[in-house]
């Protein structure tokens, strides 16, 4: 009945979409990557746009369906186009298939998945093939936060009735993912004061010594049990040995389930106060991504598709809050009912044994196919 690929071919063209490197930080190469997907796109006979978001990122690219005049509501889907994985990782992960399992930097998370999506789009290309027009939007920066495309991503969520999210299934099982914590960082600069570190030992003021105090009190906000974690990730301070040291920095992941815990944690965190004499905090906080929250609309969009799955083959759970964010947060935090972890099936994702697991791409496939055409 319809013109979807078969494995065979859905394998090739991942494939292919893998030999294109495309981290984060290497814009030349998303943009290849965009290039890519707007040829084949344009060959569907879907309209495509190709905008810059500067030169320190690679292009936006958006794909559509969408009759023109068509000002509807529709269904957005979103996708990014960066890995983590730097220029080079193909020569020691080369792209294979071994067994059921498609390998290649890029493909679980989340090529495969943006290839399942735009495959099922191809297929229904004609206005008035899907019962809401299709807005697929493909970002260049979600590893690093999606700071470029953020304002773009909710410009687009605001005519959205439905957003669904390319991001990998999860591992055994495949299931999605309807709540996510939101996340943030918090960048402190302590200054102290300088002093030779033998001669004039008590005229100094350890930057250092005091940034051991914060980090202490930054950790112990991580609260397992309502489900916040603060982590400081990275360090750095002083300039030699025989110097009391002036400065010390340090950059420190947070993640929290909903807005009352981010409230909490971002005051704790501005209230931040030093512990010895003489030194200086400068402490700058931000909530990058708003939690994910599992509200009723997105239940309901969750059982519709759960129906879709079946008639695909395969049964769709949701998989428990996760603690990594995703452009879903973006538009969940705007009200648009959301679903994600739609994209391929494997594991592995921001490792170098990344797997697509071959055998589920079919049915995915037809399930994308389902969603895009049936959702109303
Ligand atoms: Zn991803």
């Amino acid at each position: 009945m319809s013109n979807l690929p078969n494995t065979e071919q859905l394998v090739a063209g991942i494939q292919q979409w893998l030999r294109c490197e495309s981290p984060s930080n290497y814009p030349e190469g998303i943009a290849a990557m965009a290039r890519i997907i707007a040829d084949q796109a344009a060959a569907a006979g879907l309209t495509v746009e190709v905008s810059s978001l500067g030169s320190a990122t690679g292009p936006l690219l958006y794909v559509t369906n969408r009759a023109p005049g068509d000002t509807r509501p529709g269904i957005l889907i979103l996708g990014h186009m960066d890995t983590v994985h730097p220029v080079g990782t193909l020569l020691e992960n080369p792209v294979r298939i071994e067994g059921d399992r498609l390998y290649g930097p890029g493909g679980y998370d989340m090529k495969a998945g943006i290839y399942l999506a735009l495959s099922a789009l191809a297929a229904l290309a004609r206005p008035g093939a899907t019962r809401l027009p299709v807005d697929f939007l493909m970002v260049p920066d979600e590893e690093t936060g999606s700071h470029a495309s953020r304002v773009h991503i909710e410009r687009f969520a605001a005519n959205a009735k439905y957003a669904l999210v390319c991001e990998p299934a999860r591992p055994n099982g495949g299931k999605c993912v309807t709540a996510r914590k939101g996340t943030g960082m918090l960048t402190l600069n302590v200054k102290g004061r300088p002093s030779h570190a033998g001669m004039a030992h008590e005229k100094g003021r350890s930057a250092i010594r005091e940034m051991a105090h914060q980090v202490l009190a930054l950790e112990a906000m991580t609260d397992y049990e309502r489900g916040v974690t603060v982590s400081v990730g990275t360090i750095a301070g002083g300039t030699v040995t025989n110097t009391v040291p002036a400065q010390c920095r340090c950059v420190v992941d947070f993640r929290v389930p909903d807005m009352g815990a981010a409230e909490d944690v971002l005051r704790r965190m501005r209230e931040l106060c030093a512990v010895g004499p003489d030194v200086e905090l400068d402490i700058d906080v931000e909530l990058n991504r708003p939690p994910m929250v599992k509200t009723e609309a997105a239940a309901a969009l969750l059982a519709l598709a759960q129906g879709y799955a079946e008639r695909a083959g395969f049964p769709l759970e949701d998989a428990p809050m996760t603690g990594g964010g995703s452009d879903a947060n973006f538009t969940s935090a705007l009200g648009v009912p959301t679903l994600d972890g739609l994209g391929a099936d494997g594991d592995g994702a921001h490792t170098l044994h990344e797997y697509v697991l071959v055998p589920t791409l079919e049915m995915r496939l037809k399930f994308w196919e389902l969603l895009l055409k049936e959702l109303a």
